[in-house]
């Protein structure tokens, strides 16, 4: 489990400042597709090769409308419970305010790890800086500026330095071990009718019981000769038979799952809008590289009309999931069930693609000689070979020349091409430039 960074602080601190510069992308090319949300709230971040989770709780619900009061929602207090230690953001130059009073007292009884950070410290002395916000109660403050990235390193250092530190090797997926599937979405879409649906007819191997609430529960089990893993976020065998399903959504567990996971499947509902929730959790399955099913949900009893929207919806709102197969379907009434256990076995295969260099530098020159990479300045770049530096999700290193500032149209439309070629329906796709001078 990746260690989680919960950041906190009343409105206009610098949350979403600092969240960006956390979870700034290195994958570039992954992250920036087209319409993808721009205000993202889940992300994942590293401090040299220790990768975390981060989750902007400035984000999760809206604030109180009469924003005197600021009173911690509900689904935030429950990213905070979560939370492996808490950032709780408070601004230089304003100082200390009776809302972050407020926020410091209900964080203080929540008994979490905290670390107090003064943002937009820039140029201000240390000690006339934190001065005034030792009342908090909460120990030594911090100076940052999360704009300009003064010490933002420095405090993650700290904040991770009771984990151990496990460095994460992105390709270590032992290949013979069966396919996990990580049933992911927000609440009442149909998340444990689906799971119950997979598990329904199969043979059920085993099942853990989950530590907390943010643990997922894992089932191993059998369908036609073939053995899954699904980690199933909606704690369906959990559930007494009375006991209602309480919800028990979390932001943190989906994150984990999602990082888990060998596939998701993202299960949305047909009888709905996609909200917001749906997206951020679609990007953080792009940001982590996953493969990806769509599972359209509660497709039955619908008119044409309506699937028609629903269609619309989703292509407006999720057209960065290009690479992910769409399944229609009810869990209800257990149709579609089976083409999206194909689908993730094809999302697997394809996540885990093997391709050589010869023919992947065919594709290449193939596709420049379709359409030729547009001059960067007054150079022409070049491409002479591409090799697989990685799979899952793959990883294609292009060589040659001029190629530091390839305009990401350009990347996508490779992006495509090898897509196509290799049929790697199901996974996202790194590309990655290597310009020799
Ligand atoms: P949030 O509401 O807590 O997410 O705050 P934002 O990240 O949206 O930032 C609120 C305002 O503070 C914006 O105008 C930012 O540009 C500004 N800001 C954020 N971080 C810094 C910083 O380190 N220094 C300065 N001077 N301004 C900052
Ligand atoms: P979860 O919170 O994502 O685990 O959602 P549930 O599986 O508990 O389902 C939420 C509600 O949607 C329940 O009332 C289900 O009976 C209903 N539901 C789930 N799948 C379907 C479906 O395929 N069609 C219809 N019409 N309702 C469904």
């Amino acid at each position: 489990m990746l260690p989680t960074l919960v950041l906190v602080g009343r409105p206009n601190v610098g949350k979403s400042t600092l969240f960006n510069r956390l979870t700034r992308s290195r994958d570039a090319l992954v992250a920036d597709q087209p319409g993808l949300t721009r205000d993202r709230h889940y992300g994942r971040g590293r401090v040299g090769e220790r990768p975390y989770l981060v989750v902007d709780t400035g984000g999760l619900e809206p604030v109180a409308k009469d924003g005197i009061m600021f009173e911690m929602a509900r689904q935030s207090r429950q990213a905070v419970d979560e939370a492996d230690v808490v950032l709780f953001l408070v601004d230089g130059r304003a100082g200390c305010t009776p809302q972050d009073l407020i926020i410091a007292t209900q964080l203080r009884k929540t008994g979490k790890p905290i670390l107090l950070l003064v943002n937009k410290a820039e140029g201000m002395a240390r000690a006339r800086v934190t001065a005034e916000f030792f009342e908090l109660g909460l120990g030594e403050p911090y100076p940052i500026s999360s704009a300009h990235g003064d010490n933002v390193v420095e405090v993650i250092e700290i904040a991770l330095e009771n984990f151990p530190e496990e460095i994460v090797e992105e390709d270590a997926v032992v290949e013979d071990k069966p396919p996990k599937l990580a049933i992911v979405g927000r609440p009442n879409v149909g998340k444990s009718t689906l799971v119950n649906a997979i598990l329904g007819e199969q043979r059920v191997i085993a099942f853990d019981q989950p530590g907390t609430t943010r643990d997922s529960i894992y089932i191993d089990f059998e369908r036609d000769g073939k053995q899954y893993t699904i980690i199933d976020t909606a704690g369906v065998r959990r559930r007494g038979k009375v006991e209602e399903a309480i919800e028990k959504f979390s932001v943190i567990k989906t994150m984990q799952a999602i990082e888990d996971a060998n596939v998701v499947v993202l299960v949305v509902d047909a009888r709905d809008q996609i909200t917001e929730q749906d997206a951020h959790v679609a990007d953080f399955v792009l940001q982590a590289g996953r493969a990806l099913v769509l599972a359209v949900n509660k497709w039955d009893g619908l008119d044409n009309h309506q699937r028609e929207m629903v269609k619309s919806d989703i292509e407006r709102k999720l057209h960065f999931l290009g690479f992910a197969k769409r399944h229609y379907i009810s869990a209800l009434n257990g149709n579609g069930i089976s083409n999206v256990l194909k689908s993730a076995d094809d999302a697997y295969a394809a996540a885990m693609s093997k391709m050589s260099t010869p023919k992947l530098t065919r594709a290449l020159l193939g596709a420049t000689e379709k359409q030729a990479p547009p001059k960067v300045g007054r150079f022409l770049p070049k491409m002479r070979y591409a090799h697989q530096g990685g799979s899952n999700p793959p990883l294609i290193v292009i060589h040659g020349s001029g190629l530091d500032n390839i305009p990401a149209s350009y990347a996508r439309y490779l992006e495509r091409s090898f897509a196509e070629i290799f049929k790697l329906e199901g996974t996202p796709l790194k590309i990655q430039f290597n310009s020799s001078k």
